[in-house]
């Protein structure tokens, strides 16, 4: 790749105003129709796209790794864990899970409903049925707060008469689903989430589905984009070198672009920049626990809560597929606080909060552990985007191309199906389409379905 300092390429931007050419050597003045940085959901999704369209392409990925958030773990458990992502959100209609037979992978519907501990017993019919109540009126009130375009915090717009299910709706619509307190997340910007009417898992890790469709990808790790020039030519710099484009897709997370990991020249729109920073990333963490032999007489997947004063608590996924592993989930402040003090303070805390549910024995079941720190990873920075409240729209001003070249996309920037791998997807598959669209390799027409010709009449 080109060597090409920041200020060796400003003045060539400017000499370019009159003379339209950059001085490059003729050697290495190589240009791609798109470069795509990150290679997670959203850049697997653009990179295929673009391949689709036979158009030439880089993905650079700062990271060791295929997936993103979406990536599973083999080697610790010897079974698959899923290190973020790990429920196939509709898999009617998600496009990842419609290439997973292909793919050789074993996709199986997940149970409906949850399994409910008050204390250390199991939840009465009488209090499953408050449970079920209190559920579905949060959900009734926060579409309310859509109805009423109210971009008020997401805490107001719950009832406040839930009952002894209070902190737990609480804990389940704002730590454990977004990785924030509803106070800190805007009610419009929950309550457009689409629904999710049905889920699945993959017997092989959702990271192996994503890394399976990403299986030929060219992507170049270890390789950060550090700065994107936008300027009258188009170029990223990396550490091992620059690379002109035609077109440049960024899938970093919004703490990626908050924490001015990527130096934009000229610098970022204060509207972009805004935009990020009110969409910031929430926390939430996995902590896997090796129990064999079942002791707590769990079904297999079986999802647990557990009644609650306040949003401190945690979820635990029990028999990961049939397997040994126990997965404790804990988000927004209990998380950022647990992680901050390191691997053995999460797994510390899952190993008492099991304890408190299923008795003491539950700690010395533990055979191994391991805690993700998604907050900690340098070119991640947390869990998922989710907007403060008055700013629900910030989405849509990602959604803006910058100066007709350079795009975003990632989970961040999709309206409804934010903070999933199927949004990251879509939103990639777009930001591909319109650079192709921009560089004539796709017209308007090439997305819609083909019109059905009129049937004859005999
Ligand atoms: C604990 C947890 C549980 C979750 N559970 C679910 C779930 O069950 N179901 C679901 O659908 N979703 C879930 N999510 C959300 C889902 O994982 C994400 O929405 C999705 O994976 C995001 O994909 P992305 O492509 O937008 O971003 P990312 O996956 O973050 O990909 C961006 C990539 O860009 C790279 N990068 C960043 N900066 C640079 C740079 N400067 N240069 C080069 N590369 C760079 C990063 O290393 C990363 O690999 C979960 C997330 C977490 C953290």
């Amino acid at each position: 790749m080109l060597r090409l300092s920041r200020r060796s390429f400003l003045a060539g931007s400017a000499a370019a105003v009159a003379a339209p050419a950059l001085h490059l050597d003729a050697a290495s003045a190589a240009e791609v129709d798109v470069i795509i940085v990150g290679a997670g959901a959203a850049g697997i999704a653009a990179a295929r796209r673009v391949a689709a369209a036979r158009r030439s392409f880089r993905i650079f990925e700062a990271g060791p790794r295929i997936g993103g958030r979406c990536a599973t773990d083999t080697a610790t458990f010897g079974v698959p864990f899923d290190l973020g992502a790990h429920w196939i959100h509709n898999p009617d209609t998600n496009p990842l899970a419609a290439g997973a037979k292909d793919a050789g992978l074993d996709l199986y519907a997940a149970a409906r409903g949850q399994t409910l501990r008050v204390g250390p017993r199991a939840a009465r019919d009488a209090e499953i049925e408050g449970f079920l109540a209190a559920l579905v009126r949060s959900q009734r009130a926060l579409m309310d707060a859509v109805r009423a375009k109210s971009d008020m915090p997401a805490l107001r717009a719950l009832p406040k008469d839930l009952g002894a299910w209070q902190g737990t709706m609480e804990f389940i619509l704002g730590p454990y689903s977004v990785g924030k307190s509803l106070a800190a997340v805007s009610a419009l910007d929950v309550a457009r989430q689409a629904e999710r009417d049905s889920e699945a898992f993959c017997r092989q890790g959702y990271g192996a589905l994503l890394a399976k469709l990403a299986a030929g990808l060219p992507v170049q790790f270890a390789t950060s984009v550090d700065a994107i020039f936008w300027g009258s030519r188009l170029a990223v710099d990396t550490p091992k070198g620059n690379l002109l484009a035609r077109a440049v897709i960024v899938t970093a997370s919004t703490g990626v672009l908050a924490g001015d990991k990527i130096e934009f020249i000229p610098p970022l729109p204060k509207r972009q920049a805004d935009a990020a920073a009110k969409l910031a990333l929430g926390h939430l963490d996995h902590i896997a626990l090796e129990i064999p032999d079942n002791p707590f007489g769990l079904q297999r997947d079986d999802l647990v809560f557990e009644q609650v004063n306040g949003p401190r608590s945690a979820a635990l996924l029990a028999n990961v597929s049939g397997t040994p592993l126990h997965v404790v989930s804990v988000g927004g402040d209990l998380c950022r606080e647990l992680s901050a003090k390191g691997e053995a303070a999460m797994t510390d805390f899952a190993r008492e909060w099991l304890s408190g549910l299923f008795g003491a024995s539950a700690a010395r079941a533990v055979k191994r552990a391991k805690a993700t720190r998604w907050g900690a990873d340098p070119w991640v920075g947390g869990a998922m985007a989710s907007a403060a409240p008055g700013n629900a729209d910030a989405r849509k001003v990602l959604m803006e191309p910058l100066g007709g070249k350079v795009w975003f996309a990632g989970e961040a920037v999709h309206e409804t199906r934010w903070g999933t791998v199927n949004g990251a997807w879509e939103s990639g598959t777009r930001a591909a389409e319109a650079a192709l669209r921009r560089l004539g390799a796709l017209k308007d027409d090439d997305d819609k379905p083909a019109r059905q010709k009129p049937r004859r009449r005999n």
